[in-house]
């Protein structure tokens, strides 16, 4: 039999995932679907990072590397950590894993023991209940709504402290919702996590995705760099999604003892993708900048074209690869839309369920096909909705 651990990975991510499953099985049987499930950027990796793979691979970096880094990359991954949020970031708060969501899942292990409640907001990354479960620890999930832009409320956040609660798990830039988390959402988290005596885990992987202002990261404010770990990633900053390179930022106490993890877990990354993680940090940020600017620009576009409509809602996103558009005035749940756009109009896009209650009659729209196919979606999404 196997262990609840297992058994507990799938409970509460939905069916969601039958449409992006579908919506594959369609295209590789030749159907012309618009596929705008999943959050991964429509670039590839770019040749000069690959290059700098392959030389690494070549020249013999080919054998175990240093399990929590290789110097290098910890130091540029501090200096690129440092110089965004202006908190002091050294080799020793930095450790290398194989993507965000390994970070995710160490920062987890290390602020929990099992039993012990984790709070995040709703709606949320389909990952996190199954992540917290599969380090034995129990999700709570913090209700937002829609009228508030998604951001979760300090009421909320303490309403759901019980004396088991250890940390707290938030993301902004937000997917799904696209919400950025203001100046003073991140001051209410702060306080709660303060006066509750709390880990912070702070999932940042969209953070070069800020369509307005700049990246805030809560560690940056007063006396929260002790109690928050930083998940971060190259995935989409880079458009590095296969190569599996993401870190965790802490302090240094703790990377220290969670990098034993590594050792019993992942046992790091390869060393020639660190080698090209590093020469990919080093095209700074107008590399970044350059990665991002088809999400904005195809963010502005989808708004633009959604602005003389009544029939969907538009969440106006302020970040992240995304857009959530309320069609609650159908009277179906996203799951049911969802499925009618897939089946009769070959559009596919994430049922606002499979992030939560909160996103319920909502659909996610990730903004990851050329511009001129992403408008005839949202062409297709409003007619259909006026129906
Ligand atoms: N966190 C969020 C909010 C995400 O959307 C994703 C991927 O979609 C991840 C973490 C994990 O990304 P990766 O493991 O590729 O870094």
């Amino acid at each position: 039999k196997l262990s609840k651990r297992i058994r507990g990975l799938t409970a509460g991510t939905g069916d969601g995932w039958s449409i992006h499953r579908r919506a594959v099985r369609l295209r590789a049987q030749g159907m012309p679907v618009i596929d705008l499930t999943v959050g991964e950027p429509d670039v590839r990796t770019d040749p000069e990072i690959l290059s700098a793979m392959d030389a690494a691979a070549r020249g013999g970096h080919t054998g175990y590397s240093a399990i929590p880094g290789t110097d290098a990359l910890r130091d540029a991954i501090a200096a690129r950590v440092e110089e965004r949020t202006g908190v002091r970031t050294a080799r020793g708060n930095v450790l290398v894993t194989p993507g965000g969501q390994s970070a995710l899942f160490s920062a987890l292990m290390a602020a929990t023991d099992p039993g012990a409640e984790v709070l995040f907001p709703d709606p949320f990354y389909a990952t996190y209940p199954g992540t917290i479960r599969a380090a034995s620890a129990a999700p709570v999930r913090v209700p937002t709504r829609a009228s508030g832009g998604f951001q979760p409320a300090e009421a909320f956040l303490r309403a759901g402290l019980t004396d088991r609660t250890s940390a707290m798990l938030v993301n902004s830039p937000n997917n799904p919702t696209g919400a950025v988390y203001s100046r003073a959402t991140f001051d209410a988290i702060a306080r709660v996590a303060r006066d509750a005596d709390l880990w912070l885990i702070s999932d940042e992987v969209y953070d070069t995705q800020v369509w307005s202002g700049d990246h805030l990261s809560p560690r940056a404010l007063p006396d929260m760099a002790d109690r928050t770990l930083v998940v971060g990633s190259m995935s989409k900053s880079h458009a590095m999604t296969g190569s599996r390179v993401g870190w965790l930022i802490g302090p240094e106490t703790a990377i220290d003892r969670i990098a034993d993890l590594s050792t019993h877990t992942t046992y790091g990354i390869p060393g020639f993708v660190q080698d090209a993680a590093l020469h990919a940090l080093s095209l700074g940020r107008a590399f970044e900048e350059r990665i991002a600017a088809p999400f904005r620009r195809r963010r502005d576009a989808c708004l633009a074209r959604l602005a003389g409509q009544q029939v969907v809602g538009v969440i106006p996103s302020g970040g992240a690869m995304y857009v959530m558009l309320d069609i609650r005035a159908t009277g179906l749940p996203g799951l049911d839309f969802a499925t009618r756009l897939l089946d009769h109009h070959h559009v596919a896009v994430m049922p606002g369920e499979s992030f939560g209650d909160a996103a319920a009659g909502h659909v996610r729209v990730a903004l990851t096909r050329p511009d001129h196919e992403l408008l005839a979606a949202i062409d297709t999404i409003v007619a259909l909705a006026g129906k």
